[in-house]
């Protein structure tokens, strides 16, 4: 497969869609992000990679860290994680409250804002340092040691967040949340700064496609089932209220964040980063999207 062609190809048809949309302006600090930039990276489980466009500038990942958050929690507790967040599609938007009232306080699923606050209360309650930790293992599936919070994208968004303060707080008189909500916030807050190359995350996501054992290393960072597992909640659960749609256009397991990053697997062969900061209104990058959308059409590949 000629990955650089289908790369290039595929910035040469999105001229006309790069920095349509509209950025996060609800994280003050994000609003002053160039929309027009835009950057595709693949990597594969034989050591490729091939890149395309801004893909060695760091972008805030978001809510992609919620794989992570995700993925480091599932390891270290296993499956009672399900006692207290489900694993269904929300069919809402990410940050949505009415349904966790409705829901008595157990979020839908990992990937929407309430199911990763009560994830990052199981990491506080576990890791000693979950700060360094979550940072450390990072660093580790992407194998980059140059990756960071972004402590002024923290900071904006703690100065503004007051649908995820609403949310925590509305878990926590559900007894859905053990530690303090502002240590919970804190911590939340940082894990969605963390910023990385398109580069960095495809490297990050390889374990994803590799049934949970990062390629050139042979480090196992989950079971086989819980990869699946993963992929499964990604499919269903991982682009929000739009997982329909992607799965439907992109057919593959992915996960966006706000800061217009998206990153997807196809097993055994390959993961994908693309970053194209302009959401469309479900607040997934609208470009990425459509960039993953021709990424499947050109190289035929899907997991169905
Ligand atoms: N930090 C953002 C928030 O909590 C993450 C949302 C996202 O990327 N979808 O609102």
């Amino acid at each position: 497969m000629d990955y650089t062609k289908i790369l290039s190809e595929i910035t040469s048809e999105l001229t006309e869609v790069i920095g349509k949309g509209k950025v996060a302006d609800y994280i003050p600090a994000l609003a002053e992000i160039d929309s027009s930039k835009f950057g595709m990276s693949v990597s594969t489980i034989n050591g490729e990679s091939f890149s395309v466009g801004d893909v060695d500038e760091k972008f805030s990942i978001q809510s992609i860290s919620k794989v992570f958050s995700l993925t480091l929690a599932f390891s270290k507790l296993g499956e009672n994680i399900w006692k207290r967040v489900g694993r269904e599609p929300s069919g809402n938007a990410f940050n949505s409250l009415v349904q966790l009232e409705y829901e008595n306080g157990i979020p839908r699923n990992p990937f929407i804002n309430a199911g990763a606050l009560v994830i990052t209360d199981m990491l506080i309650t576990t890791l000693k340092e979950p700060y360094t930790e979550l940072l450390n293992f990072v660093r580790s599936l992407s194998d980059s040691r140059n990756i960071n919070y972004d402590k002024r994208v923290a900071q904006s968004e703690r100065e503004n967040g007051f649908t995820n303060a609403a949310l925590v707080n509305f878990l926590r008189s559900q007894n859905n949340i053990q530690n303090d909500v502002e240590k919970v916030l804190d911590v939340y807050f940082h894990y969605c700064s963390i910023t990385m190359t398109t580069k960095e995350l495809a490297k990050s996501f390889l374990f994803l496609s590799n049934h949970g054992l990062i390629p050139d290393k042979k480090q196992r960072v989950l079971t086989k089932s819980q990869a699946k597992r993963i992929n499964a909640l990604l499919l269903t659960c991982g682009t929000y209220d739009e997982a329909g749609d992607f799965s439907y256009l992109v057919g593959m397991p992915g996960k966006s964040g706000v800061g217009g990053g998206i990153a997807a697997i196809i097993p055994n062969e390959l993961s994908v980063a693309v970053w194209s900061p302009a959401l469309n209104k479900k607040g997934n990058s609208l470009a990425g999207i459509k960039a993953l959308e021709l990424f499947t059409t050109k190289t035929g590949m899907s997991i169905f």
